[in-house]
C-alpha cells in the first residue's frame, strides 16, 4: 500500500458491534476476563494498552516501515524512555542543536547516570572520533530544531554499526511522507506526534517505532508500560483522526515553504535562510538523498539582533508568535529566548512553522513585518 493509503486505513477499525465507520473511543481503562481469568480481547488494563492505542500504534508502525511501535503521552516521554533504557555509565552522542527539551533532559535527569557529548552531526569524522569504549547511542535529529541542519543518516549509522551502536532518529520535522530513517538502517524512529501528524495543534503525544521488535524494544514498552508514559484513548483517536490528512497536509506544507524561502532568499531585510529544500542549504544535496522534499519548516537570520527579530514577530498579523509547530495555521518563534539562557541559537534567528493558509498572504504579512524594521 502507498503512504496515502496507509495513512487513511491504518489506524482505523471498523467497529464489529454496530458497524461504525469510524472507530469509537473505548474510554474504559479495565476489559472483562472470560471465566478462565484469560482475556479473550487481548486487553487487559488501559495503562498496558486500549483499542485506540492499538490502532495509533499500528498506523505509525505502517507509515515508517517498522516492525512495531509505541504511542506516548508526549515526545519528550517517548526520548525520556529511550535514555532510561540505557545502563548506568553508557555514554550518547547527540547533536549540537538537539531539541532543547530532551537535551535538558539529558543534561538535568540523567547527568548523574549518563554520558552524553553535543557535536556536530555533519562532520562525519568528529562522530566516528566521539565514539567510546562506554558509547551506546547515537541520537540523530535530522532536519535539526532550529537550525534545519540535515544529518546524513545512512553514513551515521554506518559508522554506528562498526561499534555495535544504537541509532535513534528525531523524525519529527520530516515526518515519514518525506524521510524514513529505519529503511536507511536506523534501530529506532521517534516522534513528536503533537506535531505534523497530530497535525492540528490540539493533540500532545509522541512515539517510539522500531525496525526490529528486539530485546532493546522489549525493555523499552516495559519501561512505558511501568513508568505509565501513555497516551489517553482520546489523544490515541485526535492523533489517528490528524495521520488521515498527514501525506497531503505535507504536499502544501511544502509547497508553501519552498515559496516562502524564496521570498525571504531575496529579502533586502534577511541575512540568512535555513531551509533544506533551498539549493543555497548546505547540505542540499544530503537532503535530496534521503527527504523527499525540504518539510514546513524553516529559519531565518533577520538582520540586526534581538530586537529586530521581535520586532517582525510582533509586527506580523496572519502568523501567530507561539512555539511548536507542524499545524495548519502558520506560528513563528524568537527561539533564543525560548530556549533559555544556555542557548547556542542566533539572537537575530526566526523559526517558522509555515502553515497551510495561502501562500501570497504569509509572504504579504512577512514582507510588510520586514518592512517594519527598515523604517
Ligand atoms: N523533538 C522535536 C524535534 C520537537 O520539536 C519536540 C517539541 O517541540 C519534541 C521532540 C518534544 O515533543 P513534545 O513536545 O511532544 O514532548
Amino acid at each position: 500500500m502507498k503512504i496515502e493509503t496507509i495513512a487513511i486505513h491504518a489506524g482505523n477499525q471498523i467497529d464489529k458491534g454496530n458497524k461504525a465507520v469510524i472507530q469509537p473511543i473505548t474510554l474504559s481503562t479495565t476489559f472483562e476476563r472470560a471465566e478462565d481469568g484469560s482475556y479473550p480481547s487481548g486487553y487487559i488494563y488501559s495503562r498496558s494498552n486500549n483499542p485506540n492505542r492499538y490502532s495509533l500504534e499500528n498506523v505509525l508502525a505502517k507509515l515508517e516501515n517498522g516492525a512495531a511501535a509505541a504511542a506516548f503521552s508526549s515526545g519528550n516521554a517517548a526520548g525520556m524512555t529511550v535514555f532510561q533504557s540505557l545502563d548506568p555509565g553508557s555514554h550518547i552522542i547527540c547533536p549540537d542543536d538537539m531539541y532543547h527539551g530532551l537535551r535538558n533532559q539529558l543534561k538535568q535527569v540523567f547527568n548523574k547516570n549518563l554520558e552524553f557529548d553535543f557535536i556536530d552531526m555533519s562532520d562525519l569524522g568528529l562522530v566516528e572520533a566521539s565514539i567510546k569504549p562506554n558509547t551506546k547511542l547515537i541520537w540523530l535529529e535530522t532536519p535539526s530544531n532550529p537550525l534545519l541542519k540535515i544529518t546524513d543518516i545512512a553514513a551515521i549509522v554506518t559508522i554506528a554499526k562498526k561499534t555495535s551502536v544504537k541509532t535513534v532518529c528525531d523524525n519529527t520535522f520530516a515526518t515519514p511522507v518525506l524521510q524514513r530513517p529505519l529503511e536507511m538502517g536506523a534501530d529506532l524512529v521517534m516522534h513528536s506526534t503533537t506535531k505534523y501528524l497530530g497535525g492540528h495543534s490540539d493533540v500532545l503525544g509522541g512515539a517510539l517505532i522500531a525496525r526490529e521488535a528486539n530485546e532493546w524494544w522489549l525493555k523499552l514498552k516495559q519501561i512505558q508500560e511501568m513508568g505509565g508514559a501513555v497516551p489517553s484513548p482520546f489523544d490515541c483517536y485526535m492523533t489517528v483522526r490528524g495521520i488521515k490528512t498527514l501525506p497531503y497536509r505535507m504536499k502544501g506544507h511544502v509547497e508553501n515553504t519552498v515559496k516562502l524561502a524564496d521570498f525571504l532568499e531575496n529579502s533586502l531585510q534577511v541575512e540568512a535562510v535555513f531551509y533544506p529544500g533551498s539549493a543555497s542549504h548546505p547540505q542540499y544535496e544530503i537532503a535530496r538523498k534521503q527527504m523527499s522534499a525540504g518539510g514546513g519548516m524553516l529559519s531565518f537570520l533577520v538582520k540586526g539582533g534581538a530586537e529586530e527579530a521581535r520586532a517582525v514577530v510582533n509586527e506580523v498579523k496572519i502568523f501567530t508568535q507561539a512555539t511548536s509547530l507542524g499545524g495548519v495555521e502558520s506560528l513563528i518563534e524568537h527561539r533564543a529566548s525560548v530556549e533559555g539562557p544556555d542557548t547556542k541559537t542566533p539572537q537575530n534567528l526566526l523559526r517558522v512553522s509555515v502553515g497551510l493558509e495561502n501562500v501570497d498572504d504569509l509572504i504579504e504579512d512577512l514582507f510588510i513585518a520586514l518592512s517594519s524594521i527598515s523604517n
